[in-house]
C-alpha cells in the first residue's frame, strides 16, 4: 500500500501537535516530503507483464532487476540538491558536510571524507530517489508478493528501515527504505543476515515500539507492534517518529 504524500503531511503534522519534541523531525521530513512532491520525475521505464513478475519473483529476483531505473536521472540529482539546501537550513550543524555533498552531487570527488559524509549522502540520496521508486512500486501495486518473505524489497531491492507486528496474528511486515512497499517477512530471524539465534530487542520508551538488534550483523531494526495502537497506523510516518530509536541504536553500537 503506498500513502499520498498528503495523508503522510497530515499525520506528521498531527503527530507534532501531541508531541512537541517531535517538531524538529517532523519539520524536517514535511519539508523533505513537500518537495519530493513538487520534484519532476525522470521517464519510467516500461513496467513488466504480470507474467514476467510473477517468474522474477518466484525466482527470487526484485523487479527493478528486470529492468535499468534511470537512479541517476538529471530530476534525481536536481531533488538530492535541493534536500541538502534543506537539510542545511534544519541542521545547521551539519552545513560544512552537506556542501562538501553539493559538491559531490555536482561532480567534484568524494575521497577521504568522514563517516558522518557517508551517512549524510545515503540519507540525502534515499529521500533523492524516493519519488522515482515510490512511482515504480505504484505501477506494480497488482503484483502478487504475498510469498515474497524476502529480506529485500520485491519492487526495488532497496532493505527495510521499519518493521510492523500487524494487529491481528502478529505477523512481521517490513517497511522498504527504497519506494515504501510494505511486505511479510517471518517473524523470527534477522531481516538482513538472516541468523535465528543471535536477536535480541529492547523495549521503546512506550510499548508501541521495540528495537530488534542482530549480535552477528550488528544492525537493528525498529518495530512497531501495531498489536498496541488504535487507528490508522501509516509506517512511513512512524518511521519519522521514531528518530529517537535510530540514535539509541546507533549508540548501542549497531547500524
Ligand atoms: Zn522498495
Ligand atoms: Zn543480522
Amino acid at each position: 500500500m503506498t500513502h499520498s504524500i498528503q495523508s503522510l503531511l497530515e499525520a506528521l503534522q498531527a503527530a507534532r501537535l501531541k508531541d512537541s519534541q517531535l517538531a524538529p523531525s517532523v519539520d524536517l521530513h514535511c519539508e523533505l516530503l513537500a518537495a519530493q512532491a513538487r520534484a519532476s520525475l525522470p521517464a519510467l521505464p516500461k513496467l513488466p507483464t504480470m507474467q514476467d513478475a510473477d517468474q522474477a519473483l518466484a525466482a527470487g529476483r526484485p523487479l527493478s532487476e528486470l529492468t535499468s531505473l534511470p537512479l541517476g536521472a538529471s530530476a534525481v540529482k536536481e531533488l538530492a540538491d535541493e534536500i541538502c539546501v534543506i537539510a542545511a537550513r534544519h541542521r545547521p550543524e551539519l552545513s560544512a558536510e552537506l556542501a562538501t555533498i553539493r559538491g559531490y552531487l555536482a561532480g567534484d570527488g568524494l575521497a577521504g571524507e568522514s563517516a558522518l559524509v557517508d551517512e549524510l549522502l545515503t540519507f540525502v540520496l534515499n529521500h533523492a530517489r524516493r519519488p522515482l521508486l515510490r512511482a515504480w512500486a505504484g505501477g506494480l501495486a497488482e503484483v502478487n508478493i504475498n510469498d515474497w518473505q524476502r529480506p529485500v524489497c520485491p519492487f526495488c531491492g532497496s532493505p527495510p528501515d521499519l518493521g510492523a507486528l500487524d494487529a491481528e496474528a502478529g505477523k512481521r511486515h517490513l517497511l522498504c527504505s527504497g519506494c515504501d512497499t510494505e511486505w511479510v517477512f517471518p517473524r523470527v530471524g534477522c531481516p538482513f543476515c538472516g541468523d535465528s539465534r543471535h536477536q535480541s530487542y529492547f523495549p521503546g520508551e512506550n510499548e508501541r515500539y521495540r528495537l530488534y538488534v542482530c549480535d552477528v550483523c550488528r544492525r537493528y531494526l525498529k518495530v512497531v507492534d501495531l498489536r498496541q495502537t488504535w487507528g490508522t497506523v501509516m509506517l512511513p510516518v512512524e518511521r519519522v517518529l521514531t528518530v529517537g530509536m535510530d540514535l539509541a541504536g546507533r549508540e548501542a553500537g549497531y547500524t
